[in-house]
């Protein structure tokens, strides 16, 4: 591992101070992620190992999950299996929990937090090796995914870049209308999900609107509205330890069949969790039944333009939304 600077933050403050302070330098909480990358060396023309590392698992205030009268606010550094196992969590927020219960092992979750989850780097082989530096999303003029090995890619919102992003509870929060708290030099801003990850068409050496220094500090979850109950299923090949191959988290509200508002996020399928607003839109106010279910489950996937070897992730797309939202009838 190639030298680099180590520093422990006390505050938040302290934090951005010291991220504002040296150009290359790179939060480190969970480190699963963080350690990942620096071991293996992953470089480019802009993506740089770093110089300095922060440790932020020192700052108390980031850590756990508070109740307040409009929801939930959790730090960004709770570990996930605290969100897995907590019990307002799997009561009134079970996507989240679920979620949260499907990355990885108990150990990873044991060590991951939730802001490491969401402000994970992509999975693409040729990003994650140092031998393809000329990738776009280190900062080259090149993606090898186009014509190489391309079954994990996205289907939907590709453009130079074609990786997905691999969070579980990504989907879940934006399912959940979630927003995240972030703190920097200039002070603290609210965004919502919706708006924090960003694609290849907006930036593609980064995937989310964090700038070098910047703290996620806090995610906020809204109390669910009376009569809503959601769904997250992961499909993986394996049964243990996998990312997704394509995952849903499905919210919906309404009584007697018809639905008031439906949210469908998608995990895996384009480089930002893909929030399915066409297939939502023909859900509002339908009687969920298995026709109304499949006409969102083809919804979903009308603009796919998959790649030479992930035509796949499409059909199992139709079948996950057909079947996840019939469970939720
Ligand atoms: C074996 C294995 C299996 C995995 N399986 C899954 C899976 O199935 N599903 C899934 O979703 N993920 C999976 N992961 C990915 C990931 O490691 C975990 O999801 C974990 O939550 C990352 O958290 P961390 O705290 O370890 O992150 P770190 O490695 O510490 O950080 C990850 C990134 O986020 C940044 N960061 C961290 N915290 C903050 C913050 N508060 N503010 C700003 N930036 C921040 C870091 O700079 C870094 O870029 C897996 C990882 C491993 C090693
Ligand atoms: S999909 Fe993105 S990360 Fe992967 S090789 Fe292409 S440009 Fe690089």
């Amino acid at each position: 591992v190639r030298q680099f600077k180590h520093f422990d933050a006390k505050t938040v403050e302290e934090a951005i101070a010291i991220l504002s302070e040296y150009e290359n330098a790179r939060i480190i909480a969970g480190g699963q992620d963080v350690l990942t990358l620096l071991k293996d060396k992953v470089r480019g023309p802009k993506f740089g190992l770093p110089d300095v590392v922060v440790n932020i698992k020192n700052i108390p205030e980031l850590i756990g999950v508070r109740e307040t009268a409009d929801g939930l606010e959790i730090g960004a550094l709770t570990i996930l299996s605290d969100i897995e196992s907590h019990p307002t969590i799997q009561e009134q927020y079970g996507v989240l929990a679920k979620a949260a219960g499907e990355v990885g092992t108990p150990q990873v979750r044991n060590v991951g937090t939730l802001g490491g989850n969401l402000c994970q780097r992509p999975r693409c082989w040729y990003f994650r090796r140092a031998l393809f530096d000329k990738c776009y999303k280190k900062g080259g003029d090149f993606c090898f995914a186009v014509t190489g090995e391309n079954s994990y890619h996205c289907i939907l919102k590709g453009e130079l870049c074609y990786v997905v992003h691999p969070s579980d509870t990504a989907p879940a929060l934006m399912a959940l209308n979630a927003s995240v708290k972030i703190a920097g030099p200039d002070g603290v801003r609210t965004v919502p999900l919706d708006e924090f990850f960003i694609g290849p068409r907006e930036d593609v050496l980064h995937e989310n609107v964090l700038q070098p220094n910047e703290v996620l500090t806090q995610v906020q979850v809204p109390t669910p509205t009376a009569n809503t109950r959601g769904a997250f299923v992961k499909v993986k090949e394996r049964r243990v330890l996998d990312f997704a191959l394509v995952s849903l988290a499905a919210v919906v509200s309404g009584q007697n069949g018809t639905i008031d508002k439906a949210t469908l996020v998608l995990g895996s399928i384009a480089p930002t969790p893909y929030r399915a607003t066409e297939a939502e839109k023909i859900l509002e106010g339908g009687t969920l039944n298995e026709a109304l279910a499949q006409r969102a489950g083809e919804a979903v996937v009308m603009g796919a333009r998959p790649m030479s070897q992930n035509a796949y992730k499409v059909d199992i797309v139709k079948g996950l939304v057909q079947q996840t939202l019939l469970s939720l009838a």
